[in-house]
């Protein structure tokens, strides 16, 4: 049975709430531990995924496009979002606000895609919480000596800087009891099929296909 015929029969036994939710795979991991190049790798090889697009009230980067990147909004903005309610998560990151839209992540459901998400731990807490189906992952470096010599190969970031992203990552890492899955990146190759292989068991979770056997079950 093709998705959208089992939503079409679970809505008519009414029980369509888990139904209509698709995969949320939440990647989080320190500055520096590959997240990004193993995201954007993920999501050539999975076109069902699609990226969630955050809110921010940081300044824009380089080539960064408004609505691609992020969608980038000031802070009495991003503030009257949080009063309204409008987001499924929200966090302080680096002293610049960071949040998920629900409705982001309800569109791209209704489109029939899974959503991926590089946030920060809080958010995957919180995304957690609101939805239990969400499949967490830690990107965590083969040991902090490779992570620091990974940002000081960034090139230009000054001493301070990098301390202090050290601190941020250790603090990150220790906040891996929130999360399900533990991805060592020692291997690029070696991680993004890890990292397939746990967005492709989310498909199949329990979570996502019990309305689903419910529903045949109801079937005459
Ligand atoms: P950057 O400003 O370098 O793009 O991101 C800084 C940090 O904010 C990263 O750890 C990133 O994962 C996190 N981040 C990006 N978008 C969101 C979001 O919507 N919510 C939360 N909680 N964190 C986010």
């Amino acid at each position: 049975m093709r998705r959208t015929e089992a939503i079409e029969f679970i809505k008519k036994y009414k029980d369509v709430e888990m139904a209509e939710q698709g995969v949320l795979l939440i990647v989080c991991g320190p500055s520096g531990v590959g997240k990004t190049s193993l995201c954007r790798a993920l999501l050539e090889a999975r076109p069902r995924l699609t990226p969630s697009v955050s809110y921010t009230t940081r300044a824009r980067r380089g080539d960064e496009v408004d609505g691609k990147a992020y969608h980038f909004v000031d802070v009495p903005t991003f503030e009257a979002m949080i009063e309204r309610d409008e987001f499924a998560e929200w966090a302080k990151v680096h002293g610049n606000y960071y949040g998920t839209s629900s409705k982001v992540i309800e569109a791209a459901w209704g489109e029939g895609h899974d959503v991926l998400f590089d946030i920060d731990y809080q958010g995957a807490r919180q995304l957690k919480e609101r939805y239990p189906h969400a499949t967490t992952v830690l990107v965590a470096p083969p040991d902090m000596t490779t992570l620091e010599e990974r940002l000081r190969g960034r090139g230009t970031d000054a001493e301070e800087v990098i301390e202090r992203r050290l601190n941020a990552a250790r603090h990150e890492l220790n906040q891996h009891e929130l999360f399900e899955f533990l991805l060592e990146n020692r291997d690029f190759d070696a991680a993004l099929g890890a990292l397939s292989a746990i967005y492709d068991s989310a498909r199949h979770a329990r979570a996502m296909k019990v309305d689903w056997l419910n529903a045949l079950l109801k079937l005459p």
